[in-house]
């Protein structure tokens, strides 16, 4: 059986690639994702984000990146080390 872990990813949208087209947001299930006032996406549900990872997928510019906490650079395993 699959785990879902809810609440425990950080994500990292890199706007040096991001053309703010509006896929990311989307395609996510969980109603991660919404667009500021520029368009480029922001992670106002990141509590519900499930790994899917269909953001990333879907993603034509490789912007999205979805971090595990065992990540170096999620928030947490920084505030650990
Ligand atoms: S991994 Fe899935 S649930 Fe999480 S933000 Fe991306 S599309 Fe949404
Ligand atoms: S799909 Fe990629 S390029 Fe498009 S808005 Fe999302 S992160 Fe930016």
């Amino acid at each position: 059986m699959t785990e879902i872990r809810h609440g425990v990813f950080d994500i990292r949208i890199d706007k040096n690639y991001c053309k703010a087209c509006g896929l990311c947001v989307a395609w996510c299930p969980q109603d991660v994702l919404a667009e500021d006032e520029e368009l480029y996406p922001i992670t106002p549900g990141l509590q519900n984000c499930i790994n899917c990872k269909l953001c990333e997928l879907h993603c034509p510019d490789f912007a999205i990146e979805i971090l595990p906490p065992e990540h170096p650079e999620h928030s947490k395993y920084k505030e650990a080390n």
